[in-house]
């Protein structure tokens, strides 16, 4: 069968060097400790659910800012490799490209410092140049690792042009409730979910509750991420789960990246709303069979290969 033709795909959000050393332990605040390797990937929510989507076959537009250094220039050739437009890539002559600093240690604990630089400098006024991608595109993703007032910007301009939004409110914190009344589709893992509805999430019946809470304020569709349990989805009256498919976990960084990438792939193409959160459950699921953020975004292939 043939493919649809490419959906096309406005992700709004952030860009970072992951810099991470691996060490047996973490250290204690004024200790230094000695580590191994180091590695440097390329991260962001942003940027990750922006290339998940491209490998997955969205023709993606990164709205997004880096500064005029060397993480800025890497991460811009890697855009272009992985397929993205990047017109709207912008460069902040003052503020430096974003960083994460990373520490893991021997039991896959983390502890991660993020400089966001040029992230947080993205104002609404750059991302309104972006507008026409915007009115053309089916879908919008934003997160939250930019200013509120451009993610409020990019939900506004979608709504404007009657282009569904999808916001994954990642990092968690509380938002205003004028801004989630204008998101279509809201993606919150269970500690986002707990602070933006202020219900603790840890099974199945508070799931629901904050699904409702959340679409109570508007929004029209409510997917709950929950980890090796996949996702809820409240939709149109009706709430249901849907299971991740079982595999060995080895590294679930950016899960939660791959899984929107995925959504708004199958969203855009046109699949009925179960269907995309079952292809986002896949595609997640794939990339935590693997080490990596951005590296473990799967291809088209390795998804539909993975029947849940
Ligand atoms: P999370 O951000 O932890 O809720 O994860 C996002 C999505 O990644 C989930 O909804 C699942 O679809 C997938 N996922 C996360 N962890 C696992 C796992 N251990 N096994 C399979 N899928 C997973």
């Amino acid at each position: 069968m043939a493919r649809p033709l490419a959906p096309s795909i406005v992700v709004v959000g952030s860009s970072n060097t992951d810099m991470v050393v691996k060490a047996t332990r973490l250290p204690a605040p004024g200790e230094t400790v000695v580590g191994g390797t180091f590695l440097m990937n390329p991260g962001g929510k942003g940027a990750n659910q922006a290339v998940a989507a491209a490998r997955l076959g969205g023709a993606v537009t990164f709205v997004a800012k880096v500064g005029d250094d060397v993480f800025g220039q890497q991460a811009r050739e890697g855009f272009r490799q992985e397929g993205l437009d990047t017109s709207w890539v912008l460069t902040d002559a003052e503020h430096p490209s974003g960083v994460a600093l990373i520490t893991v240690d021997e039991h896959g604990e983390n502890c991660i410092v993020v400089a966001p630089g040029a992230n947080g400098t993205l104002t609404p006024d750059e991302l309104q140049r972006a507008q026409s991608s915007i009115a053309q595109a089916a879908l919008v993703l934003v997160q939250l690792e930019i200013p509120l007032e451009t993610v409020a910007r990019a939900v506004a301009l979608a709504q404007a042009h009657g282009v569904r939004v999808v916001l994954n409110p990642a990092p968690a914190r509380t938002l205003p409730d004028e801004l989630l009344r204008h998101v279509s589709v809201i993606t919150p893992n269970q500690t986002e979910a707990s602070r933006l509805t202020g219900i603790t999430v840890h099974d199945d019946t508070t799931a629901e509750w904050a699904a409702r809470a959340l679409h109570a304020k508007g929004i029209g569709t409510v997917i709950l991420t929950l980890g090796a349990q996949g996702a809820l989805v409240h939709h149109e009256g009706q709430t249901w789960r849907v299971a991740a498919p079982p595999v060995e976990a080895v590294d679930t960084t950016a899960a939660g990246d791959v899984f929107n990438g995925a959504l708004v792939v199958g969203l855009a193409e046109g699949r009925p709303l179960r269907d995309a959160v079952d292809f986002a459950c896949r595609a997640a699921a794939v990339s935590v069979t693997r080490m990596g953020a951005q590296a473990s975004a799967p291809r088209r292939a390795e998804v539909d290969a993975l029947q849940s």
